[in-house]
C-alpha cells in the first residue's frame, strides 16, 4: 500500500539550461522508491540538493530524445556506479530508445557494476507495477514522444469499528486487502466484512513536450496533479505551436477538460526572463495552477 507520494521538481526549464532553471526532470517518490520522469542535464546535481536519494531511483521514464529531456542520463548513471550501485536500473522511452541509449552508454570508458534494462514503449499502453501503474500515450510533438501518467491503485477503505467487532488481528489486514480474504480466529474474513467503500488512488500526469491535443485527455483524465509543459504564451503562440509545444493557455485547457484537480506548469522557454504572462494566461482558464520553481517539492494528497 502506498502511504506517501512526493514530487521533486529537479529541472523546470525547456530547451537549454540557464543559471535560473535546469532542463526538465521530475522526481517522484512512492514510499521508499524513486522514479524519474525525464533527466535533463543537471538532474543529478539537483538530486544532490534535494532530499531524494539518487540511489533510490529504480525506474526512469524518458518522454523523448530532445537533449533537454535526457542528456543528464550518462552523468547520473556514472555517479550511481561510483556510489556502488548494484541494483538494476530500468529505463523506458519511446521508439528509438534502445538505439539512442545504447549509443549514449557506450560513450567514453566508464564501466558499470549494475545492469541497465531498456524498454521501448510503442503506441499507447500501461505498465503494472503492483501498487501503481504507469500509462503512456503518444504526444503531439515534432519527433516520437510520449506523455505519462502514474496512477495509484484504488483500494478498500478499512473501517475500524468493523475490524474491532470481528477482532481481526492487525497483521492480517494487509493480506486481506491484497488477497481479498484471510482466516482469522477460525473464521473466513473478507475485505467486504471490514471495509466501507473505495479510496480513490492518486494520479500524477506528466506531459513532456506536446502541442495541446484532445487525444491526450483520456490519459490525463481526473489527475490529482497534472504537470504540463507551457513553453510560451499568446504573443509567441505561432512559434510555440510550430515547434510542437503548448502555451500556458493550452496547458490550462488540458487541465480543465481532463477534470484535473491541480495544474503545475513546467518547460518555460529560456527566452522568458519573467514567466508571469504564461502563468496569468493559464490562470484565466484554470485557477488552481502553479508555475514550478527549481527544487520545489510537493506531497500529493488525495485532496489536492
Ligand atoms: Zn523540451
Ligand atoms: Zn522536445
Amino acid at each position: 500500500m502506498i502511504s506517501s507520494i512526493r514530487l521533486y521538481f529537479l529541472g523546470t526549464g525547456g530547451s537549454w539550461p540557464t543559471p535560473q532553471r535546469n532542463t526538465l526532470s521530475l522526481g517522484v517518490r512512492i514510499n521508499d522508491e524513486a522514479i524519474l520522469f525525464d533527466c535533463g542535464e543537471s538532474a543529478q546535481t539537483a538530486l544532490m540538493k534535494s532530499s531524494l536519494s539518487l540511489m533510490k531511483i529504480k525506474k526512469i521514464f524518458i518522454t523523448h530524445f530532445h537533449g533537454d529531456h535526457f542528456l543528464g542520463l550518462p552523468g547520473l548513471i556514472q555517479t550511481m556506479s561510483f556510489y556502488g550501485r548494484q541494483d538494476p536500473l530500468e529505463i523506458y522511452g519511446p521508439i528509438g530508445a534502445s538505439t539512442v541509449l545504447g549509443n549514449l552508454l557506450s560513450i567514453g570508458y566508464y564501466s558499470l557494476n549494475f545492469e541497465i534494462r531498456i524498454e521501448e514503449l510503442k503506441g499507447n499502453g500501461s505498465l503494472d507495477f503492483g501498487d501503481y501503474s504507469i500509462s503512456f500515450a503518444k504526444a503531439n510533438h515534432t519527433i516520437p514522444a510520449l506523455c505519462y501518467s502514474l496512477k495509484e491503485k484504488e483500494y478498500a477503505k478499512l473501517e475500524e469499528s468493523k475490524i474491532k467487532n470481528l477482532k481481526v488481528p492487525r497483521h492480517l489486514l494487509e493480506k486481506i486487502r491484497k488477497e481479498g480474504s484471510a482466516v482469522a480466529n477460525g473464521k473466513m474474513i473478507t475485505i467486504d466484512d471490514i471495509s466501507a467503500g473505495v479510496r480513490k488512488g492518486r494520479k500524477i500526469s506528466y506531459s513532456g513536450d506536446t502541442r495541446r491535443d484532445e487525444s491526450l485527455l483520456d490519459l490525463f483524465r481526473d489527475s490529482t496533479v497534472l504537470i504540463h509543459e507551457s513553453t510560451g504564451e499568446k504573443s509567441n503562440e505561432n512559434k510555440v505551436i510550430s515547434y510542437g509545444h503548448s502555451t500556458g493557455k493550452d496547458a490550462a485547457i488540458q487541465a480543465r477538460d481532463s477534470n484535473s484537480k491541480k495544474l503545475i506548469l513546467v518547460h518555460f522557454s529560456p527566452r522568458y526572463n519573467d514567466i508571469k504572462p504564461i502563468l496569468e494566461e493559464a490562470k484565466s482558464v484554470f485557477p488552481n495552477v502553479t508555475a514550478a520553481e527549481e527544487l520545489m517539492e510537493l506531497e500529493v494528497t488525495i485532496n489536492d
